[in-house]
């Protein structure tokens, strides 16, 4: 029979907008969700709202759809080593345990000849984080090797703060070196066994660790722009990647480029592909997924994403009457939580 049902761990706005792209191709769509109210909640054809030690309703959830695909990449392995026993998983789960953890994937990164990420160390104790702390010229940020996403887990260090973490456990920590890079950029690549294809790299704006905007295309050289496709399409062929994988880096002043991170799966900087692409970064996931095959993007526009976070939600009807706005329904507003988005053009 034809393979048309796709389980989607985790029901966040990407999984939300991933069962939207979904029902596009007539596929049905599971949830896993491990709260109670999610945003796909009412996009979903089915779900299953569950912790991840629930083995029942985990066999259930697995026995329930063709194929597999995440939207966060902080799932415990044993989940995702079970659905492979039984089904395939868009990236593989050797992807995604690289990918959660920093200090795997900065090894796998500069294992790659000719990409580099900032200087870094594992610590195992706060001598070793003096040390390297010292050794960065007392510029650095210490962050949790899991679990950590939109700076959550991550520390700035100040010669004034590092005495609070004399008595932290500090074996799943990593220092990495402070840099002051130009931008902030990042390419979205999606792959299959046939094909690949990149999405051009898009400028990105933090504060306080959390993404705020992203403008298409990034103000950045031809050269910088080929090596940015260039970084992507390598480290995709390098784990044999089957659906979409986001990358974060840094340009620096001198226009070399580090790898900051990877997110194995759609990205919030990807979000303006669903206005100005004809192939949105959950199309291409899709096709992937279903067809074998990934389609060319074609973005048809500059423009610009912003992501409208915490109590600036009450600006909702605002933004929607001037944007294309879109709601996340998060059940709450909670400081700093992304609650929506909008694009526009200028
Ligand atoms: P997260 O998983 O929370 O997105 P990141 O490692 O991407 O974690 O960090 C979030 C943001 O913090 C980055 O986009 C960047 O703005 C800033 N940042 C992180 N690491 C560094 C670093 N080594 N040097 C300078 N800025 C950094
Ligand atoms: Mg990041």
């Amino acid at each position: 029979m034809k393979k048309n049902s796709l389980g989607i761990i985790g029901g966040g706005q990407l999984g939300m907008f991933l069962c939207q792209a979904a029902k596009k191709e007539n596929l049905r769509t599971i949830v896993f969700s491990t709260t109670e109210n999610f945003s796909a909640k009412n996009f979903c054809d089915s779900y299953f709202i569950s912790d991840f030690n629930d083995n029942t309703k985990i066999d259930k959830f697995i026995d329930s759809a063709d194929f597999f695909t995440i939207e966060t990449e902080n799932i415990p392995k044993n989940f995702l080593k079970k659905i492979e026993k039984k089904k395939k998983l868009f990236p593989n789960s050797n992807i995604i345990e690289i990918s959660q953890n920093r200090l795997k994937e900065k090894k796998f990164l500069n294992s790659i000849e000719n990409i580099k990420t900032v200087n870094f160390k594992s610590l195992k104790n706060f001598d070793d984080l003096l040390k390297s702390f010292y050794l960065f010229n007392h510029k650095a940020i210490l962050k949790t090797c899991e679990m950590g996403y939109d700076g959550k887990g991550q520390f700035r260090l100040s010669r004034e703060n590092i005495g609070q973490f004399k008595n932290l456990n500090l074996q799943n920590y990593i220092l990495e070196e402070l840099v002051n890079f130009k931008k902030e950029i990042s390419v979205i690549v999606c792959r299959s066994q046939k094909d690949i294809v990149t999405y051009p790299p898009v400028e990105n704006i933090h504060k306080d660790s959390i993404l705020r905007e992203t403008i298409f295309p990034a103000d950045i050289s031809q050269n910088v722009k080929k090596n940015a496709i260039s970084i992507a399409k390598r480290i995709a062929n390098e784990l044999d990647l089957e659906g979409i994988l986001a990358i974060e880096m840094f340009l620096m002043k001198d226009n070399t480029v580090l790898v900051n991170e990877l997110a194995p799966r759609p990205h919030n900087s990807g979000h303006w592909t669903m206005d100005f692409c004809k192939i949105s970064q959950f199309d291409n996931l899709v096709y992937s997924i279903f067809y074998g095959n990934t389609r060319k993007p074609n973005p048809f526009k500059e423009c610009r994403m912003v992501n409208v976070i915490g109590k600036d939600y009450s600006k909702k009807n605002n933004y929607q009457k001037k944007y294309n706005f879109y709601d996340y329904f998060k059940d709450e507003i909670k400081e700093l939580r992304k609650m929506a988005h909008y694009t526009f053009t200028d």
